[in-house]
C-alpha cells in the first residue's frame, strides 16, 4: 500500500517535460478565442453565447494560471495535485455535457487537452483516475444525468475510454523515451566534464566503466588497446567480475572487425549473426558466450588506439540509440586518452636530458630523494654510483663534439641494460652520469658498475669518416645510503669523493669502500 502510494505521488519530473506543455496552452487559447467567437457571432441564445465564451475563457485561464503555477513547483504538494484532478474530470465533463450548445469537436480536443496535460504533468495512473472518473460521470446509468439536461449515450463513455487510454499510453511511452534521452545526455555531459580533468589514462578508463554501467544493460564490457595484433583489455567486467590481464584476438572476432573497419558495430543476435561476419565465437571472463554485442572503436584523428565493447546474455539487449551512447563514450574518451598521453609525453621529455634521454639533473636529484625516502621506510639499502668519462676533453679534441655525443648516448644505454626497472640513470651534467640502485648492497652496486665498466670495451664508435674508433674509459664512485650517509647531499658528496680518488688511482677504476672492492676483486679472481 504504502509502495503504491508512493509510486503514485511520485510526480514526473516537470522541469524536463514543461517544453511539452507548451502545445497545450497554445491550443487552450486556439480554442478559448474559438468558443467566444462562437458565442458572440453564431449561438443561436444569450445562455448559450455566455456558455460559450465564458467556457472559452475558463479554459484557457485554466492552463494559464497551471503554467505559471508549474514554474512555482507546486505540482509537488499533493493538495494541489487533487484539485488539479478534480478540475479536469470537471472540464471534461463539462465539455462533454455542452457539446449540443457549442462547436461540435470541441468536446474531444477538450478531453484529448486534459488527457496529454495529465499524463505529462502527474503521471499515467492519475490519468486513468480522471478517465474513469469521466467515464463514470457520464455513463448513461449514472443518476447525475437525470439533473442535466442532456442525455449522454453509451458510445460517449466508451469512445472517451479508448481515446484516453491510447492518449495516455502514447504520452507515457514518449515522455519515458525523452527522460531516457535526457538521463543519457545527462551522463555524456558529466562524462565530458569529469574527463576534461583526467590527464592519466586510467583515469579516462574508469570514468568510461561507471558511464558504460549507469548508461547501458551490459553484462560484460571491456576496453582493450592494440598491441601486437591484438587487443590488451585493460578492463574487462564480466557478469559482476572485474578481470585482469586479458587479452582478445583480433582475427574473426567482432573486436577485429570493429579494429579493420575502424567503425563501430551493432550485433543484436551473436548466434544469428557471426556467420555472417566470419567470425568464430570465442568467450572471454566467463565461459558462457554472450547473446548481443556492440563495439566502437577508440579513435581519434591521430589514431586508433583499440576499442571499446558491451556484451549481454540477453538476445536484442541494445539498439541503435545504444549504439549511439557507446560512440559518443568512446568519442569523448579517445580525444581524453590522447590529451593523457600527451600530457604524460610532455611530462617525461620535461624529466629527460634531450641527448640521452637520461633523467635530467633536476629529476634525478628528486628520484633520489623519492627512492632514499622509500628505503628508509623499508629498512633496505640503497647504492648511488657516480660515473664520469675519462680524458672526455681530449676524445673530443680528437674525434669531435658529435663523435663525443655518440658516446654520451651509447654510454647511457650500456648504463640502462644493466639496471632493474627500478634503478635509475641521471645525467648529472657535462659528462657525468649517476646511477640510483634501490635495494642494492654495495657489492651488488660494485657488480653493476663493473658490468658498465666491461660493457665500454665492447662499445662500437665511428669517427667523422666512418672508421671505428675506441670508446673512452670511465671512473666511478659508489656510496650507500644510509650506512654511509643518511642524507642524499652527503651520499652524492661520498660518491663524488670516492669517483675523484679512482681518476687520482689512474682512471678506468670504481672506488667504493676498500673492504668491499677487495672482497669482491678476490671473489672474481
Ligand atoms: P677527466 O678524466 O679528468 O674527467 O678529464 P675530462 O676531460 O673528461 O674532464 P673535463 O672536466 O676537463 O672536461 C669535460 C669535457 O666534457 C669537456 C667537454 O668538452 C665535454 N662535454 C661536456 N658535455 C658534453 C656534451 O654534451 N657533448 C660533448 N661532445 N662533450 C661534452
Ligand atoms: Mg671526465
Ligand atoms: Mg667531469
Amino acid at each position: 500500500m504504502k509502495y503504491f502510494l508512493n509510486r503514485l505521488l511520485r510526480f514526473p519530473d516537470i522541469e524536463k517535460n514543461q517544453r511539452l506543455l507548451l502545445p497545450i496552452l497554445l491550443s487552450s487559447a486556439g480554442i478559448g478565442v474559438l468558443l467566444c467567437i462562437y458565442g458572440l457571432t453564431e449561438a443561436p441564445s444569450d445562455t448559450q453565447r455566455w456558455m460559450n465564451v465564458v467556457s472559452g475563457l475558463v479554459l484557457f485561464g485554466y492552463f494559464l494560471v497551471q503554467n505559471f503555477l508549474l514554474k512555482a513547483e507546486w505540482h509537488h504538494n499533493p493538495v494541489t495535485s487533487v484539485v488539479v484532478f478534480l478540475l479536469s474530470i470537471t472540464f471534461v465533463v463539462w465539455f462533454n455535457l455542452i457539446e449540443p450548445y457549442t462547436i461540435r469537436w470541441i468536446h474531444l480536443a477538450v478531453t484529448t487537452l486534459f488527457f496529454i496535460n495529465i499524463t505529462i504533468i502527474m503521471g499515467r495512473w492519475w490519468a486513468y483516475g480522471v478517465l474513469a472518473m469521466v467515464v463514470f460521470l457520464l455513463s448513461p446509468l449514472f443518476p447525475f444525468q437525470i439533473w442535466t439536461p442532456v442525455y449522454v449515450a453509451w458510445d460517449r463513455p466508451l469512445s472517451l475510454m479508448l481515446s484516453g487510454i491510447i492518449i495516455n499510453e502514447t504520452f507515457h511511452w514518449m515522455i519515458k523515451r525523452i527522460e531516457k534521452q535526457v538521463e543519457r545526455l545527462e551522463i555524456i555531459n558529466q562524462m565530458t566534464r569529469s574527463l576534461a580533468f583526467s590527464i592519466e589514462p586510467s583515469q579516462v578508463n574508469s570514468l568510461m566503466s561507471s558511464a558504460i554501467q549507469s548508461a547501458l544493460n551490459a553484462d560484460t564490457y571491456y576496453i582493450g588497446f592494440l598491441e601486437n595484433h591484438a587487443l590488451r583489455l585493460v578492463l574487462l567486467y564480466d557478469d559482476g567480475e572485474f578481470f585482469e590481464d586479458q587479452h582478445v584476438e583480433l582475427e574473426n572476432t567482432f573486436s577485429g572487425w570493429v579494429v579493420v573497419n575502424q567503425r563501430s558495430l551493432l550485433v543484436r543476435d551473436i548466434d544469428r549473426e557471426a556467420k555472417g561476419l566470419g567470425i568464430t565465437l570465442r568467450s572471454i571472463g566467463r565461459p558462457e558466450h554472450s547473446r548481443s554485442w556492440m563495439g566502437a572503436p577508440l579513435q581519434t584523428h591521430e589514431k586508433l588506439y583499440g576499442m571499446v565493447a558491451v556484451a549481454s546474455y540477453k538476445v536484442n539487449a541494445f539498439n541503435e540509440s545504444d549504439l549511439e551512447l557507446l560512440e559518443s563514450f568512446a568519442q569523448q574518451a579517445a580525444i581524453s586518452l590522447e590529451n593523457a598521453y600527451h600530457h604524460q609525453e610532455v611530462e617525461t621529455r620535461s624529466m629527460q636530458d634531450s641527448l640521452t634521454t637520461a633523467l635530467n639533473h633536476g629529476a634525478f636529484l628528486q628520484k633520489l630523494s623519492e627512492e632514499a625516502q622509500k628505503a628508509l621506510r623499508g629498512a633496505y639499502p640503497l647504492s648511488l654510483i657516480m660515473l664520469d668519462i675519462d680524458h672526455f676533453k681530449e676524445y673530443n679534441d680528437r674525434y669531435g663534439h658529435l663523435a663525443g655525443d655518440q658516446v654520451l648516448i651509447e654510454l647511457t644505454r650500456h648504463i640502462q641494460r644493466y639496471l632493474k626497472s627500478t634503478d635509475w640513470v641521471g645525467r648529472w651534467g657535462g659528462e657525468e652520469f649517476a646511477v640510483i640502485l634501490p635495494n642494492a648492497t654495495i657489492p651488488q652496486a660494485w657488480g653493476v658498475a663493473r658490468r658498465i665498466q666491461k660493457s665500454l670495451t665492447r662499445m662500437t664508435l665511428k669517427d667523422r669518416e666512418g672508421n671505428p674508433i675506441p670508446a673512452p674509459t670511465v671512473s666511478q664512485g659508489i656510496a650507500c645510503f644510509p650506512q654511509e650517509a643518511d642524507e642524499i647531499y652527503a651520499l652524492i658528496d661520498l660518491a663524488d669523493q670516492r669517483l675523484y680518488r679512482a681518476k687520482s688511482r689512474g682512471r678506468d677504476q670504481i672506488e667504493a669502500p676498500l673492504a668491499t672492492s677487495e672482497i669482491i676483486e678476490d671473489e672474481l679472481a
